[in-house]
């Protein structure tokens, strides 16, 4: 390693002594003291800058030494893998013969949730090395089908002639199996998010910290080509904006959303993580312009942030959000505004928001897809990364806790819990699967448990 990275490297060890020096000094005085509230504000102030600096200085040490471009490279060369896969396993040499896998794309939801839909069958199919037909007569974003709004996702190969069609589960080795939606699938095969290859494992934990999702994101980014019509048009909503670096992406969801899945949040609650994002960055260079990309399906939203914070330059186009806000929305006119949504929040520097919701989570995927790791850039007001119908997403314990002082529950070092969120103040809830009991956990203690499948290798695809 270099002097440089030596010295980073020392200089946060000792600053994160200081931050406990600093906060075990004043909260120990504050004990004793009358006039509480002014002096834990100035505070969580001090303490809020020295965490800013620590993360930056953690940040600049992950670029160091060509370790950046060593990442970059090896993202590239992975994904580039994963879709030379993908188009092998979707352009058999005979399309006639090819075991197939039909996906129905007639689930009634949003787009997102499609979206999530043809990823799971496309994961599937990868899976069981089955091209994948998809089915979409009648789609509700176009009645002709999907093929009219984005390139197939075959160049060869896109019907089952008139196969007898099984629906999966099958015990025979079918040549045409059609499948259910996740929902309903019974017995969940094991390489179902947030399964990872096995094959790929090792390569993608070295430049991504988020495996799972980067998985996901790649399939997305095979069958998410649009046609001319319709990247045209994306283009043109896009020049009108003054889309630039530093960017944050804000994504909000209201509408028949609030009350039923999720719940209603603030704008003040979005903008703090926006403002907690420029803090930071400010600390390494100038910042003359706070920009964020509002993307929403309320049509007051834009007024009201803008109205509400002056000093930030909002973009975002008020005509999607009221396209979005009304029934339209499952309707071929609220498709390229969708599209010019998630492709933009795909693009920000740093994603704020709800990941109960599958725009939300779309968006992240693809912000995946497009940098070598996004797995730092993004915070969700509610739930953690989940696929809708996953299988169990685990964490590990990597250090022993004795439970009991604050609820929380004791485990040993290699224990796996059941997530099922983090509360965002240290701790999160769970269950330990070897002793059953539930309760919070201390979020540093544990880690992410990667579950790996030893999916198909497609050894025809060079390396
Ligand atoms: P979820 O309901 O938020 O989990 O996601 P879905 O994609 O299944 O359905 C929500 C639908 O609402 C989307 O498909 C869009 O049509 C619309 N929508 C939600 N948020 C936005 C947004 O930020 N921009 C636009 N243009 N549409 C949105």
């Amino acid at each position: 390693p270099s002097e440089e990275y030596e010295n980073l490297r020392r200089r946060i060890h000792s600053n994160t002594k200081e931050f406990w020096y600093y906060a075990n000094h004043e909260l120990g005085k504050l004990m004793h003291e009358s006039d509480k509230e002014a002096k834990i504000r100035a505070i969580l102030e001090q303490l809020s800058d020295r965490k800013s600096t620590l993360l930056s200085d953690q940040e600049k040490l992950s670029e160091m030494d060509g370790y950046h471009e060593w990442r970059q490279l090896e993202a590239a060369n992975v994904s580039d893998l994963v879709q030379r896969r993908l188009h092998y396993l979707q352009n058999p040499p005979d399309c006639r013969e090819a075991r197939k896998l039909i996906c129905n794309l007639n689930k009634g939801c949003g787009f997102g949730c499609q979206l999530h839909h043809i990823v799971y069958c496309l994961i599937f199919a990868y899976a069981t090395e089955r091209t994948l037909i998809l089915n979409s007569k009648g789609w509700r974003y176009n009645t002709k089908g999907w093929e009219y709004v984005f390139h197939p996702i075959s160049e060869s190969c896109l019907s089952s002639y008139d196969d007898k069609v099984v629906q999966w589960p099958v015990s025979y080795d079918a040549k045409v199996v059609s499948l259910p939606f996740i929902d309903s699938i019974s017995q969940k095969p094991k390489f179902l998010p947030l399964a990872v290859p096995k094959d790929l494992a090792h390569r993608i934990v070295r430049f991504n910290g988020d495996p799972s999702s980067w998985w996901v994101g790649q399939m997305l980014k095979f069958v998410l080509k649009p046609r001319l019509p319709m990247q045209k048009a994306i283009n043109d909503t896009i020049a009108k904006m003054n889309f630039k670096s530093p960017i944050v992406g804000v994504h909000i969801r209201r509408t028949d959303k609030v009350g039923t899945e999720a719940a209603f949040h603030h704008i003040h609650e979005y903008m703090a993580h926006v403002k907690d994002y420029y803090d930071q960055l400010e600390l390494t260079r100038p910042v003359d312009v706070r920009r964020v990309y509002l993307a929403t399906d309320d049509a007051n939203v834009l007024d009201d942030a803008r109205q509400k914070y002056p000093e930030y330059t909002f973009l975002g186009d008020p005509s999607i959000a009221k396209t979005a806000a009304t029934h339209r929305r499952y309707t071929p006119l609220s498709l390229t505004g969708l599209l010019v949504d998630l492709h933009m929040l795909a693009m920000c520097d740093y994603l704020v928001c709800t990941f109960s919701s599958q725009v939300g989570r779309v968006a992240y995927e693809m912000m995946q897809s497009n940098r070598v790791d996004a797995s730092n850039s993004f915070f969700s007001l509610d739930d953690i990364y989940y696929f809708g119908g996953q299988n169990a997403h685990d964490r590990v314990a990597i250090m022993q806790n004795h439970g009991g002082k604050n609820e929380d529950i004791s485990f040993e070092v290699g224990d796996k819990i059941g997530v099922a969120g983090n509360h965002w103040n240290g701790y999160g809830r769970g269950t330990n699967k070897r002793t059953n009991m539930n309760g919070l956990i201390p979020w540093y203690k544990t880690a992410d448990h990667l579950v790996l499948y030893p999916f198909p290798e497609y050894k025809q695809v060079p390396i």
